[in-house]
């Protein structure tokens, strides 16, 4: 019965279109057409509509700051000469999306990977950094602060509630990614490191704190069938990251790095697929 249920629910959320943005094909280009296999990556940019997610003090909203680098990431990924990927956006606007919805898009489109973006708050404005969770399969424990404050738009769904044998469910599909998870979180987190450490134009430094790559019990981790990562870019309750996150500069070095980290478990998990290590 239980099963039934979720099927139905899986159902009924599927009928939200899906955000794509086309693979691009080597015919368009007077290439002869091989089969060439796409690398379908899902950009979660977390927030929207009525959840605003953090607010910095200068009035950056969080939701507004993350669906911009998710779409400069977007472009980047579809716009790149070399793997052909496939990019599909949990949404593209200011919209309210629930985090069951966005596990089901997510899911339903076949991701090779996912990525949700975020930027974090604190009541103590001295925090500040980046940070990368993939999902921990401990339940309370891994409840930090974070993964509470980014949960919240679980309980704002007004149709069939996930049961908790759902979450059960979801769990166990995420633990055949927990490596692979990892792996990219490690890679993202070097990745933009890298980047951000670069000078910009006239020789600009970004600082920008490490704090590394975590484990929390994300909702949205928990559901997707496909290696999974959580980015929280920076503090928007800090000076110098909310600064960060109003430049252009920097998020553009910010998806840079994505960009480095998407490629190298891109090449990973499609030499998985063709069995080759
Ligand atoms: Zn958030």
């Amino acid at each position: 019965m239980e099963k039934i249920k979720i099927l139905i629910f899986v159902v009924l959320s599927g009928v939200f279109l899906l955000q794509e943005t086309p693979a691009r094909n080597p015919a368009a280009n007077g290439l002869k057409e091989l089969p060439v296999k796409n690398f379908c990556v899902v950009i979660d940019p977390g927030h929207g509509g009525k959840d605003g997610g953090a607010v910095g003090n200068k009035g950056t909203q969080e939701k507004n700051v993350v669906l911009d680098i998710a779409s400069m990431l977007a472009k980047v990924l579809v716009d790149n000469a070399g793997r052909n990927y496939k990019v599909v956006l949990t949404r593209a606007e200011d919209k309210f999306i629930a985090l069951e919805d966005r596990i089901t898009f997510a899911n339903q489109a076949e991701g090779d990977i996912f990525i949700s973006i975020h930027a974090n708050a604190s009541e103590s404005r001295n925090d500040n950094g980046f940070e990368v969770y993939y999902n921990s399969l401990a339940t309370d424990d891994a409840l930090t602060n974070v993964a509470r404050r980014e949960n919240a738009g679980a309980a704002e769904r007004k149709d069939p509630q996930p049961t908790d044998s759902m979450f059960v469910l979801w769990e166990l599909a995420q633990n055949e990614f927990q490596k692979e998870s990892m792996n990219f979180a490690d890679a993202i987190q070097a990745g933009v490191e890298t980047a951000v450490s670069k000078p910009g134009e006239n020789g600009k430094k970004y600082l920008m704190r490490n704090r590394g790559v975590k484990q929390a019990g994300f909702a949205v981790l928990r559901g997707v069938r496909m290696p999974a990562v959580l980015v929280e870019t920076s503090y928007l309750s800090n000076e110098n990251d909310e600064n960060n996150l109003r430049s252009p500069e920097f998020k553009e070095k910010m998806v840079e790095g994505l960009f480095e980290a998407i490629e190298k478990i891109a090449g990973k998990i499609n030499r998985r697929q063709d069995g080759l290590k």
